[in-house]
């Protein structure tokens, strides 16, 4: 048993480190498996301003900071691969990965959250890089007195238009309905901002430019009339796909590919557990990943004292 881990944590935002955090402190012997550099799309935040203890809110990249060294702290392990196949040999779990070779364990915590979306629109794809930025985070400076188109009417959309108004010489919303689905404080602040303006019930149908973004066609979906908005960056903000496809054979996942999972994180396979973004539920906030983080720990660690029958009963 001495290479095998109790936990394997897959994905190393706010709801692994939690559960990294969690795990450690009951003395699990845990790894915890990410792709790139902890912190998840917390690193992507500019402000995060409704996670609990900070009144005036943190930059996400100190918050995401904050969690890889408390976790660290408390002993937690991290090593940096891409997880691929996982399969369960009598009674472990092997989880194969590119860059940190096969990792062993009784239990495994799913927290591989979601990427954004794309619109699949013409010039798109090949002005990505160019204009077309999926990251206001990281493009935002660059758009100093520009004019910017920003797509989407969610959270995601509405706070990052907020954010490009600090350098942009204008934001236009492109939003498909006649409303906002963005939380409302959001809403009030974007109204109240004069550099940001609003296409509602407008799509878009296609990115402008030949070398860089020049422009963004839309159409309204009402009249079908089409027109150009002219700007040096489009962001696509338009949403999430949850990052289930290593565990979609394994695992039972609602018709958007997100995990099903009880009150207690338990999915439908025994033994792996998931939390954050992955999964499905009402609410997709650094607060509640770090919250299903917490429980999926305390769920790993009572299948695995039962498993060893070392529980306190
Ligand atoms: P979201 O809440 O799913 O909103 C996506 C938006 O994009 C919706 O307005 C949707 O329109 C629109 N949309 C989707 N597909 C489209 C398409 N093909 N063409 C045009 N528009 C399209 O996604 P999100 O804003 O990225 O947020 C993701 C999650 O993170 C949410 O749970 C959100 O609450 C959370 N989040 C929270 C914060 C915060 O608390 N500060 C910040 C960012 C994100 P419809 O409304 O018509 O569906």
């Amino acid at each position: 048993m001495a290479d095998i881990y109790d936990v394997a944590i897959i994905g190393g935002g706010p709801a692994g480190l939690t559960a990294g955090i969690y795990c450690s402190r009951a003395r699990l012997k845990t790894v915890l498996l990410e792709k790139t550099m902890c912190g998840g799309q917390t690193l992507l935040t500019d402000i995060v301003e409704n996670f609990p203890g900070f009144p005036a809110g943190i930059k996400g990249g100190e918050l995401a900071d904050h969690f890889t060294k408390q976790a660290e702290h408390f002993g937690l392990k991290t090593v940096i691969g891409e997880a691929g196949r996982i399969t369960k040999t009598e009674g472990a779990f092997e989880i194969t990965s590119e860059g940190a070779g096969v990792i062993k364990a009784l239990s495994v915590i799913i927290s591989t959250g979601a990427r954004w979306n794309a619109l699949g629109i013409p010039g798109e794809k090949e002005l990505t890089g160019r204009g077309v930025s999926y990251c206001a985070t990281c493009d935002g400076p660059l758009c100093k007195k520009k004019d910017v188109v920003v797509v989407g009417g969610g959270d995601s959309a509405i706070e990052d238009a907020l954010f490009l108004a600090k350098f942009a010489d204008s934001v236009t919303v492109i939003h498909r309905r006649d409303r906002l689905r963005a939380a409302q404080i959001l809403q009030e602040r974007a109204f109240a901002d004069k550099k940001i303006k609003f296409k509602f019930n407008s799509t878009a149908v296609g990115i402008m430019g030949t070398s860089k973004v020049e422009g963004v066609k839309i159409k309204d979906v009402i009249s079908g009339a089409e027109e150009i908005v002219k700007c040096g960056y489009v962001f696509v903000l338009i949403g999430l796909t949850p990052n289930s496809e290593i565990v979609k054979d394994m695992v039972q996942l609602c018709e958007k590919g997100y995990i099903i999972c009880d009150d207690e994180m338990r999915t439908s396979a025994e033994g792996v557990f998931a939390a954050g973004d992955i999964r499905r539920k009402l609410l997709r906030q650094v607060v509640t990943a770090a919250g299903d983080g917490a429980v999926a720990a305390a769920s790993a660690r009572h299948y695995v004292e039962h498993l060893k029958g070392t529980e306190y009963k």
